[in-house]
């Protein structure tokens, strides 16, 4: 259902008790109250401040390729990314809005013969997400590129960031709290021929590809690597490849990916990663962390 709600002089269409599973890659999750698709800064600030003016807690939503939203939905207001788009390049800096896919915009830049995004392809999500997540792989992460972001803070105000020390961890970064990532930029490294990189991004992507990755529906790794250790090597080494639980299985090729089945719910994803959680810490005395992030109440 759709309603036009007029606030102050903008309106924007808020969708109410919409189906999560329409926008989750793994189709799972319940329905979320309120939820509006902006397009543009405005829309996006006229969202939060409906969320304000209502006491409603707010949910920011990417490409859910990282989140799983449970059975019971979300009490609040969700914001989807999906149609904040757009990338410009200048000089070796490339600049998106957040609900650009990170692979658009590798391909952008690659186009522009800017090297220094390749590792990172095959990483499904918006370039949003990747930065609230410090997406990386092959020893490569967001963090080692970012150059700055648009954000919109809790107060409306719009605030511009630029990399500091302190401002990502492992798979985090530490933005102002309940920050809404407006646009990110990148700053590249010029080359004068795009070829290689063309090679080496068809290169990931194929990596990925031969270890199943994409056979399934997933959210990628479920747990962070207690550093140096590998979460999937520990899971591995407790036999748990392929446990199952109505539908939801650990991955046989990658241990730290939970896959979906059809008709699976969010809730048994999570009783199976709990088990797997739990099964760790018997074995070895090691509480893994989520990397997946959960939204909802269990
Ligand atoms: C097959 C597969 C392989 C993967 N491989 C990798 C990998 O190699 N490395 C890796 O790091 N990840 C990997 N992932 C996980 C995932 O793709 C990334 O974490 C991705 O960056 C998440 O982006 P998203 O848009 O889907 O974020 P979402 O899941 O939608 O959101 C993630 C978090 O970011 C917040 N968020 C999203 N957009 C914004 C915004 N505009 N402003 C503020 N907050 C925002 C959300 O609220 C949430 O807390 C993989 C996933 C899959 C399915």
């Amino acid at each position: 259902m759709v309603s036009n709600v007029s606030i102050l002089e903008e309106k924007i269409n808020i969708h109410t008790n919409y189906d999560i599973t329409l926008l989750s890659p793994i189709k799972c999750g319940g329905k979320v109250k309120y939820i509006t698709f902006p397009s543009t800064l405005d829309e996006v600030i006229e969202s939060i401040k409906f969320s304000k003016q209502n006491d409603l807690k707010l949910f920011i939503l990417g490409g859910l390729t990282n989140t799983l939203v449970l059975d019971s939905g979300l009490d609040g207001l969700a914001i989807s990314t999906k149609n904040l788009k757009g990338i410009t390049v200048k000089d070796d800096v490339i600049s998106a809005k957040c609900g650009e896919s990170l692979s658009h915009v590798i391909q952008s830049a690659i186009n522009n013969n800017l090297s220094g995004l390749e590792q990172l392809s095959g990483i499904p999500g918006t370039i949003g997400g990747a930065l609230k997540g410090n997406a990386g792989s092959y020893n490569k992460a967001i963090s080692d590129i970012f150059y700055s972001a648009e954000i919109v803070l809790p107060d409306l105000s719009i605030k511009k960031i630029y990399n500091s020390d302190d401002l990502f961890s492992y798979r985090a970064s530490n933005l102002p709290k309940d920050s809404f990532i407006y646009s990110v930029s990148l700053r590249l490294n010029k080359v004068d021929d795009n070829k290689p990189l063309i090679k080496q991004r068809e290169e990931y992507i194929l990596k990925r590809k031969e270890v199943g990755q994409y056979d399934k529906p997933s959210l990628g790794c479920v747990f962070k690597n207690p550093t140096p250790l590998s979460a999937g090597l520990l899971i591995d080494k407790c036999g748990l490849k392929g446990l199952s639980y109505n539908g939801a299985v650990v991955s046989e090729s990658h241990a730290n990916f939970i896959t979906v089945e059809k008709n699976t719910t969010a809730n048994s994803y999570l009783t199976l990663a709990n088990k797997v959680r739990e099964e760790v810490f018997k074995r070895f005395g090691i509480t893994l962390d989520y990397e997946i992030n959960i939204m909802g109440q269990n």
